[in-house]
């Protein structure tokens, strides 16, 4: 099961990539955290994506490319993967459909979650993660259990820098510009499967999950 993430920052993503991987087993790729892993690492990865980073770019393509196809080849995507993050660019999409044709693969569906840009800002606001294993909370609309605290593993939730009130209408904006020539792209393949994410968290799923049943049918 090959599948590719897609919707807008705050579109819930991340709750429901959480979802996916675990049902159908498959890895969770996220440009977005092996880059803030690798800067957390103090590689030379890390170095240089953090410089395109902290100014709210994209890092080169050759660079997340480059990574994306190392994550590829590793044992654990023999049963399918869910991207998350990439590809960001037309470029990175072309490069991904040759990576996957050398592997005799090809992407399954785009998942894309939409959700109207006044309700993300508000979602965005209140999103809070953990720094430790990356789970992704609301305030509002999905709280921890203990206010503060992962569920997972206790630590202090946070606030991505970037998810601040005065950033968060610039992203969307870049985002929505970057993100529509892609939605183009995939729904001339006939890949892209959008799904209504102003709803429940657990209903967002069952539509997603219903769709994907699909593909073992
Ligand atoms: P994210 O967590 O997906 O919002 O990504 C955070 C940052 O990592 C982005 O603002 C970019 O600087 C970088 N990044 C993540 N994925 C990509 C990608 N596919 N292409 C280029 N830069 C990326």
């Amino acid at each position: 099961m090959n599948l590719i993430l897609m919707g807008l920052p705050g579109a819930g993503k991340g709750t429901q990539a959480e979802k996916i991987v675990e049902k159908y087993d498959i890895p969770h790729i996220s440009t977005g955290d092996m880059f803030r892993l690798a800067i957390k690492e103090g590689t030379a990865l890390g170095k240089e994506a953090k410089s395109y980073m902290d100014k709210g770019e994209l890092v080169p393509d050759e660079v997340t490319i480059g990574i994306v196809r190392e994550r590829l080849s590793k044992p654990d995507t023999e049963k399918g993967f869910l991207l998350d993050g990439f590809p960001r660019t037309i470029a990175q999409a072309e490069a991904l459909e040759n990576l996957l044709g050398d592997m005799d693969e090809s992407i399954d569906y785009v998942l894309h979650i939409d959700v109207p840009k006044d309700k993300l800002v508000e979602r965005l606001t209140g999103r809070r993660i953990c720094p430790t294993c990356g789970a992704t909370y609301h305030v509002v609309f999905n709280p921890p259990k203990e206010e503060g605290k992962c569920d997972h593993d206790g630590a202090e939730l946070i606030q991505r820098e970037d998810d601040q009130p005065e950033t968060v209408r610039t992203r969307l904006e870049v985002n929505v510009e970057q993100a529509q020539p892609l939605l183009d792209f995939y729904r001339e393949k006939g890949y892209l499967a959008s799904f209504e994410g102003d709803k429940d968290i657990n209903d967002v799923f069952n539509d997603i999950d219903k769709k994907l049943g699909e593909l073992s049918e």
